[in-house]
């Protein structure tokens, strides 16, 4: 398989929220992009927001205009699949529907060369499904970048089925060489981070349903109360209520009802672990 130091091209396919801000982090790093969507005016919207948020990071003084024009110039659009021909590594970042994923991998897996890794942004689906749309299922991985990825800093390694140790690695260096910090996730749903946080944000949806507080309230209630930097309203809307859905969804059919408190912290409390003021927990804390 074509290594790190093989690769100077990234294909995105998909020019939206997480599309684009992945190209942008390549192309801020060195890296040439290709990014494709399926028609000219999303494109052109991947590409303006790249434009915008290059400009912020000049107003800030984060990056030079010399690096900011760099990265622009680094990243082309189109909405021709074949211009991915000749990409080192690729990214997929579009809808989070697992039938049109397994279409595009399939479409990459006749476009691109064979010693290619492909990598999919997916929230929730099932890494070794997607790859198993392929020829090359070992050198499928999942590189869940986080909203907005240019300031996000954290990037999870999600490892199918029959990912090889290869890519794995592979994709921890290219994550770390954009500027992020990696860790990994087996291949089940959800994976760490949204496995943990829809069902949160979907309780406090609920909970505001049902009168508890005010939007408002429930956002500063938890920000203030648990030390969080968004509530989950305020971040089901950054997120996307649609890519919300999709992976409740996917979680609900994968992992039915998950809102029982859980017998492992039912059986540590019988057991007087309590956390931190018992020096026990899921930690241990000494004295
Ligand atoms: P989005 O709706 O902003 O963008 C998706 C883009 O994919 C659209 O522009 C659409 O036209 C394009 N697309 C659809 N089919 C395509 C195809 N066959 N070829 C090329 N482009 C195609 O969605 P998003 O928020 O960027 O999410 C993309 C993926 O990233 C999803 O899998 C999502 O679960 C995941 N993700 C999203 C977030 C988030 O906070 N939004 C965070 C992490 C991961």
């Amino acid at each position: 398989m074509r290594g790190f130091d093989e690769i100077q091209t990234w294909g995105v396919v998909g020019a939206g929220t997480m599309g684009h801000g992945i190209a942008q982090a390549a192309a801020t790093s060195g890296y040439d992009v290709v990014m494709r969507d399926v028609e000219s005016e999303l494109v052109e919207g991947g590409l303006q927001g790249i434009e915008s948020s290059l400009s912020r990071f000049e107003e800030k003084d984060e990056l030079t205009s010399e690096e900011a024009t760099a990265a622009r110039e680094r990243v082309t659009g189109t909405t021709d699949l074949e211009d991915l021909a000749d990409c080192d590594f690729v990214v997929e970042a579009i809808v989070e529907n697992m039938d049109i994923k397994r279409d595009v991998f399939a479409d990459l897996d006749e476009t691109v060369d064979e010693d290619v890794g492909l990598a999919t942004n997916t929230s929730t689906l099932s890494i070794t499904s997607i790859a198993s749309a392929t020829d090359r299922a070992e050198q499928v991985i999942g590189l869940h970048f986080m909203n907005p990825v240019p300031l996000m800093e954290g990037v999870e390694v999600v490892v199918g089925e029959r990912t090889s140790d290869e890519v794995v690695q592979l994709a921890h260096d290219l994550a770390e060489d954009v500027g992020k910090t990696t860790w990994e996730s087996d291949d089940k749903p959800g994976f760490v981070t949204n496995r943990v946080l829809m069902p949160w944000i979907a309780e406090g949806i609920r909970a505001y349903d049902e009168g508890v507080a005010t939007k408002a309230d429930m956002d500063r209630g938890m920000k203030l109360g648990t030390n969080v930097p968004m509530g989950p309203l305020e971040l089901a809307d950054h997120i996307g209520l649609d890519i919300c859905l999709d992976a409740m969804e996917t979680l609900h059919e994968e992992l039915g009802d998950r809102y029982q408190p859980p017998y492992l912290l039912k059986r540590k409390v019988e057991a007087g672990d309590l956390g931190k003021k018992s020096g026990n927990g899921f930690y241990e804390y000494g004295e």
